[in-house]
């Protein structure tokens, strides 16, 4: 126990550039004794040394190396997703549009059919099939590699019964209407300053959408109205600046758009409906 937990005060230190020190750590060390992060917490396994694959993930993490691409995956609202190079990171940002569909359902019949436009390693469509037992999706990516993690997270989770992962230039080519529809696009205007390690390990195509960062969503606009089942909502993810511009672009053919903040009291997703 005093190996681990000298080792992981060591590991913390060595982390400081990280805001999440001891988190990265802790996170390290778990995948490291191949056990949980609670189990290393709660009852950490009696060792009297620390497996030396720790200190070469602490390394790859001083490099700036994302956690989730040393550890290889990513816990998402109720699940956790296998992730790698190549494939967008879920962040928790993003579990703003998933409370939001759970609190328009209330109350009312589960979504049947979900579409998630943007997919990456299926994180927003698996979350909520998991959430919904009897609802099914397709989820669109327009990357080869981020559909392989998609599939292989959903056969991991039960859940690939229910998950059609399709190669797409967004919803072309795809029939409506879909009681929820999530897309988390591209939305980063092409010189804005990202955290960091996202711009130096992240794929850029699944980040940056023109000077505003706006040009997905002025593709993808015109399709919602005839994606969007009546009672449905579509939750599209924007960045913190983008409320006014992505309203305007969203809210049209007599649906209406309305904003929704993370959980750092951020606007983060535009919720459209019909009126
Ligand atoms: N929120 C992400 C970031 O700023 C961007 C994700 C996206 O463009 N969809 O790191």
């Amino acid at each position: 126990m005093k190996a681990i937990s000298r080792a992981l005060a060591d590991g913390a230190r060595l982390l400081k550039a990280s805001d999440t020190a001891r988190l990265d750590a802790e996170l390290l060390m778990a995948e490291a004794l191949n056990i949980a992060r609670d189990r290393l917490l709660l009852s950490p396994p009696e060792r009297k040394t620390v497996p030396k694959r720790f200190w070469a993930m602490v390394e790859r993490r001083q490099a700036g190396e994302p956690v989730a691409y040393i550890t290889g995956r990513r816990a998402f609202w109720n699940i956790e997703l296998h992730v790698g190079p190549g494939v967008l990171i879920p962040r928790p940002d993003s579990e703003v549009l998933i409370a939001s569909a759970l609190e328009h359902f209330e109350g009312i019949a589960a979504p049947g059919c979900i579409l998630d436009l943007g997919t990456g390693p299926g994180t927003l469509l698996l979350a909520a099939l998991d959430l919904w037992p009897k609802a099914d999706g397709i989820g669109i990516d327009s990357s080869r590699r981020a559909l392989s993690y998609a599939a292989a997270n959903a056969r991991r989770l039960g859940l690939d019964s229910r998950a059609d992962f399709r190669l797409g230039d967004w919803a072309e080519g795809v029939d409506g209407p879909f009681d929820l529809i999530l897309c988390n696009p591209p939305y980063v205007a092409t010189d804005a300053e990202l955290g960091p390690g996202v711009a130096e390990f992240e794929p850029p195509e699944a980040l940056f959408a023109g000077p505003e960062g706006l040009d997905n969503l002025r593709r993808l606009a015109p399709e919602f109205p005839r994606l969007l089942a009546k009672g449905g909502i579509a939750a599209v993810e924007i960045g913190p600046d983008q409320a006014a511009g992505a309203a305007d672009l969203l809210a049209i053919d007599g649906l209406s758009g309305r904003v929704a903040q993370d959980l750092a009291g951020r606007p983060r997703a535009i919720l459209l409906t019909w009126v």
